[in-house]
């Protein structure tokens, strides 16, 4: 039955590809609020032409779109995706204009294209190919589409809150997600979470001649003693019962990582290291990439740092710490141990203050959704998929699921090279394709599971 629509899809290529050019060739930077409106009304026009009624839900920024399409069967998918893209700066890395969508070799390159219009396309082409090929849907769709994912999501537990019924499904697939160049697409069915820090010390009222150094206090020393307690030198992170609620890594959560495409030594040349932390390689190294925690220094500041030399003693240090979090570790109270940790080794003086916070969120891999996409990915790209338990970064996913317990996958038309933030965005033009068939065979045997 997929042979007629795969078809369909061959046969409607340019159609398919105009409209990812004119998606990213209009601005939605978030940041900057450069062509938001613009880029609703042309998010709606596309809902519109696969019949669904867009519904624009204002918020205190960007506003977020929504809109129901009605199947014959009784499941309901959803579709999350964000319409706002990152500024394209600098511009003078990129090759062709970040707005103006230019195919080379392959791949289309533009600001957006990736991360993640392409994976949002996708999922609508896949719907429109369906209603023209066979007509009505097999199962109910739900699409959800924000405007602020490029600022952190301001909005999203605040909407999944105000309509708990519009998200109220079997399931969702979230935004994007990427395939390795020369193998498998990867499925993601989770996130770490991420507990963000400042720690902040003075230790007098004022920057002094660096003479008093021998008896005024030095603000930075404070700060790097303390650092020091937090972790040694293997990277075991020392703040008490810091790892208490980490779930326990399963069989078969190491089973999956032997799936894993993962290539130390290209990683190891692009950054010019000799080698991981402690040495570390295969299996177990992929089981501290996604399976462990993080304790990292983001930024340090003191005294002075610009050119040439001052004789200075600054009288305040600060630094940046992002944790990234296993489930059901909470950002809150990881945030209550560091204070208590602080206390503990005497650097009450040391003021630590959350910037924010995201839970992780971790999907069984054994609900109809997830088993639904391993199915389809190995039938559409002839390889079996790398299942990612969590990826190691981190989205808004819990915000927006944990309430409901929504099982939530991630898988999308971008590579491993994709370039998402950064100068010369770009996905391969067979991803494209390759997503929307993925996405039809996913309608189907999600329907009938
Ligand atoms: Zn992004």
């Amino acid at each position: 039955m997929m042979k007629k629509i795969f078809q369909y899809i061959d046969d409607h290529r340019d159609e398919y590809l105009s409209l990812l050019k004119e998606f990213c060739a209009q601005p939605s930077i978030s940041t900057t609020h450069t062509g938001i409106e613009e880029m609703v009304r042309m998010v709606s026009e596309t809902m519109r032409s696969v019949n669904v009624e867009p519904e624009i839900i204002p918020t205190a920024g960007n506003p977020m779109l929504y809109g129901e399409l009605k199947g014959t069967g009784k499941r309901v998918l959803g579709f999350y995706n964000h319409y706002d893209v990152q500024p394209p700066e600098p511009l003078d890395e990129w090759k062709s204009d970040p707005f103006k969508p230019e195919i080379r070799d392959g791949k289309m390159y533009a600001r957006g294209v990736s991360d993640n219009k392409g994976s949002l396309l996708a999922r609508i082409c896949a719907v429109d190919a369906w209603q023209k090929v066979y007509g009505q849907l097999p199962l109910n769709l739900r699409f959800v589409y924000e405007g602020e994912e490029e600022v952190g999501s301001p909005h999203l537990a605040w909407f999944a809150e105000t309509y708990p019924e519009k998200i109220k499904t079997d399931g969702f697939i979230w935004e994007g997600g990427e395939r390795y160049i020369d193998g498998p697409l990867q499925i993601s069915l989770g996130v770490k979470g991420m507990c963000y820090l400042e720690l902040r010390v003075r230790t007098a009222a004022m920057d002094a001649h660096s003479k008093h150094a021998a008896i005024i206090p030095n603000p930075a020393w404070r700060l790097v003693h303390a650092l020091s307690t937090m972790k040694d030198r293997n990277d075991k992170i020392l703040i008490e019962n810091f790892y208490d609620k980490m779930d326990k890594v399963t069989g078969q959560d190491r089973e999956y990582l032997r799936n894993l495409y993962y290539n130390e030594e290209s990683i190891k040349n692009r950054m010019q290291i000799g080698s991981f932390i402690n040495n570390l390689t295969g299996i177990d190294l992929l089981e501290k990439l996604l399976y462990e925690p993080t304790c990292n220094i983001a930024g340090i500041h003191s005294g002075y740092t610009g050119q040439g030399s001052k004789t200075v003693l600054p009288c305040t240090a600060s630094v940046k710490m992002d944790i990234r979090l296993i489930p059901q570790q909470d950002p809150e109270e990881i945030a209550e141990l560091v204070r208590k940790h602080l206390r503990k080794h005497g650097f009450e003086d040391i003021e630590v203050v959350q910037l924010s916070g995201m839970h992780p969120f971790r999907t069984n891999p054994d609900n109809p959704l997830a088993q639904t996409a391993f199915a389809c990915a190995e039938e559409v790209y002839g390889i079996k998929p790398a299942i990612y338990r969590n990826a190691p970064g981190t989205t808004a996913m819990y915000r927006f699921c944990h309430k409901q317990n929504l099982p939530v996958l991630m898988f999308g038309v971008s590579n491993e090279a994709s370039q998402n933030h950064a100068p010369n965005e770009n996905i391969y033009v067979e991803d494209y394709f390759q997503g929307i068939k993925m996405i039809t065979a996913v309608l189907k045997k999600f329907a009938g599971f």
